[in-house]
């Protein structure tokens, strides 16, 4: 499978459209879901071209994957839900079409602000 350029999030990394900007840095954006699920949600993408976790795994350098991993802790200490700064949250990636993933470039979602519930519906 070959990454789509045309996918949203790679039109909101272009600043082809826009969105609710929590944080950025050279490896990652991150912002609020369109649609939250929780009473926070918030996504956080890498910078690159990345279709879901297991490409990521195979093709991002070792400074883009600490960069993923230190951005998710930096945008959940941000909102206030990291263990450090609050009540914790649940870090959740969709990965292809068994795991329900609709948008083909990798994302964390955070999502907290409260109970976030049964892990599997
Ligand atoms: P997934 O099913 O894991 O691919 O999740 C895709 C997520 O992207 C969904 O939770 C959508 O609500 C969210 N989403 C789609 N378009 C946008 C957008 N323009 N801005 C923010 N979130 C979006």
């Amino acid at each position: 499978m070959t990454y789509d350029d045309k996918n949203i999030f790679a039109k909101i990394l272009r600043g082809e459209i826009p969105c609710k900007k929590i944080y950025e840095d050279e490896y990652v954006l991150s912002f609020y879901d369109i649609n939250p699920q929780k009473k926070i949600h918030a996504l956080v993408i890498p910078k690159g071209k990345f279709i879901d976790l297991d490409d990521f795994a195979s093709k991002a350098s070792e400074k883009e994957i600490s960069g993923l991993i230190k951005g998710i802790n930096t945008v959940a200490k941000k909102l206030k839900i990291s263990s450090d700064t609050g009540k914790g949250y649940r870090a959740l990636a969709n990965i292809n079409e068994n795991g329900g993933q609709e948008v083909p470039h990798l994302h964390f979602h955070l999502f907290g602000g409260e109970k976030v519930g049964k892990m599997v519906e």
